[in-house]
């Protein structure tokens, strides 16, 4: 696996690929590699030719006080993972290559970008989608897959991509979890034992909400029952616990076919983030 950092040798990798026929597959992320982004990688290598895994921790879509330089870097321990799986090419820009001096770009997805995790996190998903909008013309894949675990993310770049005329395909993969129903996430190394052990209650309480809303049950009352669950079960705040539409993410008040449960909490020094379908 050759480990890239500067454009000029990663556009000569890309042409040699693309010289020799083959088809590349993106797999975007900020390291500290886990179970839910090699699943990524997984299916990268079972619908393209090369796979191409990035490696930026982008600080743009940090905002002030999170935790842009406490967030987990294990380049070595990564790239081992990577290899292993069969990755041809790890793309791991310096952040010059990324934000050159005098950078003024900006990629803003309206509408699709507010509320959720853009409510809690201004400027987040301007910040990601100009990133991966860069990644899309540095690496100019034939797909790129991204994970459901960030669903509002996906449905981003999915705009951003249909908004932009990128012609390559956005591969949604469904959500990796832990045996207890965690799902996996590299700010999980943030929890403590107890934490850990506490952190359970998110998915348990977003089974059982999608399970009674597609029974039937009200779904306002369901909504605040399961926050306040959190709030006993060791979480200190619910950013948001929503019934949305699938594909627009639009608020929904009722069940519908294409319902999905999206939820953002605190526990300890950790927001944690998930999401379910209802049927
Ligand atoms: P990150 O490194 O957190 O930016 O994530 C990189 C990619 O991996 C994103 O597309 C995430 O949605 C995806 N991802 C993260 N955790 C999981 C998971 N548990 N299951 C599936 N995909 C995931």
């Amino acid at each position: 696996m050759q480990i890239v950092r500067q454009l000029d040798p990663l556009r000569n990798a890309l042409a040699e690929f693309r010289a020799a026929g083959l088809t590349i597959g993106l797999v975007p992320t900020m390291g500290a590699l886990h179970a839910g982004h090699m699943r990524l990688v997984e299916v990268a290598q079972s619908q393209c030719d090369a796979v191409i895994a990035s490696i930026f921790v982008n600080p743009t879509q940090f905002g002030e006080g999170e935790d842009l330089d406490a967030y987990p870097r294990q380049e070595a321990a990564d790239a081992d993972l990577l290899q292993t799986a069969g990755v041809k090419l790890l793309w791991a820009p310096t952040a010059d290559q990324v934000y050159p001096p005098g950078y003024a770009t900006n990629v803003s997805v309206s509408g699709i970008s507010d509320g959720l995790c853009g409510a809690a996190r201004p400027g987040h998903f301007d910040g990601v989608a100009t990133v991966v909008a860069k990644l899309f013309n540095q690496v100019r894949p034939d797909a790129a897959f991204f994970g459901e675990k960030d669903y509002q993310q996906l449905a981003v770049i999915r705009r951003m991509a249909r908004d932009l005329d990128f012609s390559h395909e956005i591969v949604g993969v469904p959500t990796v979890r832990d045996a207890d129903g965690l799902a996996l996430s590299s700010r999980n190394a943030y929890l403590t034992a107890e934490e850990r052990a506490d952190a359970v209650a998110l998915p348990q309480t977003m089974q059982e909400a999608a399970t009674a809303i597609a029974a039937g049950s009200p779904v306002a009352d369901i909504l605040s029952d399961a926050k306040a669950r959190l709030l006993r079960s060791g979480f200190h705040k619910v950013d948001y616990f929503e019934l949305r539409d699938a594909d627009t993410l639009a608020l929904l008040d009722d069940f519908t076919k294409s319902a999905r449960l999206l939820a953002a909490a605190h526990i300890g020094r950790t927001r944690l983030i998930d999401n379910i379908p209802v049927s």
